[in-house]
């Protein structure tokens, strides 16, 4: 058997309708609750149907029986996770391996060593550790983590690192090779070159154009513009699908821009054979 990366959620980490949010967009999707998308998030399942989830978003629970349902397993449950950094999308879920919820079993969650100082030094996530809700294995950028078939690089993104650093990830199956990166401030040339040479790259879409927030705001929560990008990675030799979409982005409006031949936006529940 292949490896196998399902798309479990793509939307930035606020969610889609976005909390407190009365666009027109938001409100559509609260209309039509199928235009809702859950958080920007991955899920592996390896040769042996074993499951690792990139990122625990504040939809984990849902998240975790997605891809449980895509491995065939009951009840849900993931055998590891990786986090790629402490802004909110990517690791509240964490706390339902917690006492009030899962109470689970010293489940591995490899993440870089800031990440790891951040989940032991403050509360409540120190409690899982303390607990043995969860096992903290640290996973350096530059490193590679085995996992059941899969081959999985982490390597560093330019990000706000308010109390971490950001990885992204590069997961190769036993044909292809796939690149994950949720969150980035921009390309620099060695991430484009990882874009640009992957069978599929799931990259940062959070913002269609320069112009869709107040310029300040868009500046203090950088990320790469869907229209540049379509424009830098013209010459990609795979597939690019945009992922972490940001409620104010045209691709989620009634009305969406139409994206060239080989892009377009991730969808959740498609899946990519490695
Ligand atoms: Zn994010
Ligand atoms: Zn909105
Ligand atoms: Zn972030």
């Amino acid at each position: 058997m292949s490896v196998a990366v399902h798309i479990l959620g793509t939307a930035q980490d606020g969610g889609f309708p976005h909390a407190g949010c009365g666009c027109a967009s938001c409100e559509r999707a609260r209309r039509e609750p199928a235009l809702a998308r859950r958080v920007s998030c991955i899920g592996i399942i390896g040769a042996s149907g074993r499951c690792l989830m990139v990122d625990a978003t504040p939809d984990f629970g849902a998240q975790q029986a997605a891809l449980a349902a895509a491995a065939g397993r009951t009840p849900p449950h993931v055998d590891a996770l990786i986090l790629t950094h402490a802004h909110i999308g990517h690791y509240l879920g964490l706390a339902l391996l917690g006492r009030e919820a899962m109470s689970a079993r010293a489940v591995p969650v490899h993440c870089t060593p800031s990440m790891r100082r951040f989940l032991e030094q403050n509360r409540p996530w120190a409690h899982l550790v303390e607990r043995d809700e969860i096992d903290l294995h640290t996973l350096r950028p530059g490193e590679a983590l085995e996992f059941d078939g899969a081959r999985i690089h982490a390597f560093l993104t330019p990000h706000r690192s308010e109390d971490t650093d950001t990885i992204g990830l590069e997961i190769e199956g036993p044909t292809r090779r796939l690149v994950y990166i949720s969150d980035a401030d921009v390309f620099p040339p060695a991430l484009a070159e990882r874009v640009l040479e992957a069978d599929i790259a799931l990259i940062d879409g959070t913002f269609y154009a320069r112009d869709e927030l107040p310029h300040r705001e868009i500046l203090a929560v950088r990320h790469p513009f869907v229209n540049e990008s379509v424009e830098r990675f013209a010459g990609a030799r795979g597939d690019v699908a945009f992922i972490h979409l940001n409620h104010s982005n045209a691709l989620l409006s009634e009305h969406a821009p139409a994206l060239p031949k080989g892009f377009r936006v991730a969808a959740e529940g498609e899946s990519f054979r490695l």
